[in-house]
């Protein structure tokens, strides 16, 4: 399920504990498990105020923790959390000493994978500083700096790793929804662009058209030419079609030289104006030297009763309709007469 809450914190857990949930309810689970006897524990040997710091923050945590997997806004401010975990481990170094040291470490990593970096800078120094004061204060000068080193050595190699996940992320978020070859948007982008493209009009009535483009005769063009030149015009096609579109216009290879363009707002008179400048341009390129390159356009405008299936329906009719009324020409779907009409050039 999908996280909705729009905090910076929740955002990065969930790109890094999986968008299902999988791993976030496990930590979640280990930190009731572990810091709920730690706390009763601390209240039963007197350390009331350490006992009941520790309570507040299992407490807000899960609470953050269950509005995350469910998907709402995070009822405690993330910050909070972050702040109530370092002053239980500040109090418990105070109050219970050097033992307590260890859990520093595994409270600055979490820090460092749920915010932001600017934040969690923030918090790894405070945390760091109290930690280091302690021993300053209670050891010597050569043990505040072995431990200051050793935190800082973690802290950059957390971040370093965190770093490179990130990018490998990006990638793999790149590689999954592009096309290889032309880099347009994949078909399953599609499905989600469509959903909630027909969702906008449903609730905010944006209308938004769909244009479905073929090129023509391109087995043809594969024939003559080869299938690397083939290729070439592909990729010059969409390069020209991204030209020609808005920047909030998308545009998605749904085959081999089948495309989808979806007009995101945009009525059905100036998406009829679009297919046709779309079709009047491609014609005009020359991507092959002794022949002219066409393409087929079927549009279809979104509706209130539209699924996604029906939308692509229609337009691959409208599309088929185009080829039969002989190609290089536009046609839409009109919902309201369930018949196919040739748009004016
Ligand atoms: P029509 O005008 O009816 O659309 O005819 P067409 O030849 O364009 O359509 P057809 O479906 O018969 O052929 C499509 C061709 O596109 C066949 C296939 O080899 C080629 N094709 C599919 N994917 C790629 C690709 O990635 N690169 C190249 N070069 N060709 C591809
Ligand atoms: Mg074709
Ligand atoms: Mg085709």
């Amino acid at each position: 399920m999908p996280v909705k809450s729009n905090s910076q914190y929740s955002l990065r857990l969930n790109t890094y504990f999986d968008g299902k949930g999988r791993v976030f309810p496990l930590l979640s689970l280990i930190i009731l498990a572990v810091f709920t006897p730690l706390a009763i524990k601390n209240l039963i040997i007197g350390e009331h105020a350490l006992g009941t710091l520790i309570l507040i923050f299992v407490c807000a945590f899960i609470a953050d923790a269950h509005a995350l997997i469910k998907g709402r806004a995070l009822p405690i401010h993330e910050h909070i959390i972050a702040t109530l975990a370092i002053s239980c481990v500040a109090l418990s170094l105070f109050t219970l000493g050097a033992g307590t040291i260890f859990w520093v470490f595994p409270v600055s990593i979490i820090i460092s994978f749920a915010f932001p970096l600017a934040t969690s800078i923030l918090f790894n120094c405070a945390l760091l500083l109290t930690a280091t004061t302690y021993v300053f204060l209670n050891y010597d000068m050569a043990d505040a700096l072995r431990f200051f080193f050793a935190y800082l050595l973690t802290a950059c190699s957390v971040h370093l790793l965190l770093k490179h996940i990130d990018a490998l992320h990006t990638l793999l978020k790149e590689e999954s929804s592009k096309d290889a070859l032309t880099g347009a948007l994949n078909r399953r982008q599609l499905n989600l662009f469509l959903k909630d493209a027909l969702a906008n009009k449903v609730h905010y009535h944006y209308d938004s058209t769909l244009i479905m483009i073929d090129v023509d005769h391109f087995k043809q063009i594969n024939d003559v030419y080869g299938h690397a030149k083939g290729d070439e015009v592909l990729i010059n096609l969409v390069s020209d079609i991204r030209e020609q579109i808005r920047e909030t216009d998308l545009l998605f290879r749904v085959g081999g030289e089948e495309f989808v363009v979806l007009l995101p707002n945009t009525d059905l008179k100036t998406a009829q104006k679009v297919a046709q400048k779309l079709r009047a341009n491609i014609k005009s390129l020359a991507l092959l030297d002794n022949q002219t390159i066409t393409v087929s356009l079927g549009l279809c405008a979104s509706a209130d009763d539209l699924t996604q299936t029906k939308w692509m329906n229609c337009a691959d009719k409208a599309l088929y309709a185009a080829k039969q009324r002989g190609r290089d020409r536009v046609c839409q779907y009109n919902l309201h007469h369930n018949r196919i009409e040739d748009v004016a050039a």
